[in-house]
């Protein structure tokens, strides 16, 4: 992408992640979330080493990050978004997560980083939802009712029918969620419970 002037007027000193000097090309960190449909405004000049990282799937190189360090503080809001969303990606690293602890976004910028992150990858934790048998939506802490008698495998016992299960927690399988019965914590078919208001 071509650089409008007035992204190259503020990438005048390089890279706009990491400072190294050109050649610079345009990263759009994308309309949803941004606060203004202004295509410049969504705008980075990011150098050779930057950019293909910039993707959420791509691969990223740490050590080539570390200007991340003062970009999380640009005045500029398009940067401070890409720079979190890395930041967020490399929050195995201690210095990342350090800095993402530290960093203050405007409200505006938050939302705007949040709305983009995981673009174009289905992570794990993305999008699963958890129902009962009856379709209604559960969540962590929920109350539910066992519908059926259960044999809890490997437990030696049978979780019956009407037992109360409290606070139960979600799995990364939108089948099955965890909970106490007869104080032993196991997995649980979501299509034999139903949640209690
Ligand atoms: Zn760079």
């Amino acid at each position: 992408m071509a650089l409008p002037p007035e992204i190259e007027a503020r990438a005048s000193t390089g890279c706009e992640l990491c400072g190294a000097a050109g050649p610079l090309a345009g990263h759009d960190v994308g309309a949803a979330g941004a606060p203004s449909d202004d295509a410049t405004s969504r705008m980075i000049a990011v150098c050779g080493a930057c950019g293909p990282q910039l993707p959420s799937d791509a691969t990223l190189t740490p050590t080539s990050l570390f200007g991340l360090q003062e970009s999380i503080w640009s005045d500029v809001a398009a940067v401070q978004v890409a720079s979190f969303r890395l930041l967020k990606r490399l929050s195995q690293e201690s210095w990342a997560r350090d800095l993402l602890d530290q960093c203050y976004l405007d409200p505006s910028v938050a939302a705007w980083a949040a709305a983009g992150e995981g673009e174009g990858d289905a992570g794990p934790d993305d999008a699963l939802v958890f129902v009962d048998s009856n379709g209604t939506v559960l969540s962590a802490g929920d109350t539910v009712t066992l519908i059926k008698d259960l044999n809890v495998k490997g437990a030696n016992f049978t979780a019956k029918r009407g037992t109360t299960v409290k606070n139960i927690r979600l799995t990364d399988d939108p089948e099955h969620i965890e909970g106490r019965v007869n104080k032993v914590s196991i997995y649980l078919k979501t299509c034999f419970l139903k949640k209690l208001s």
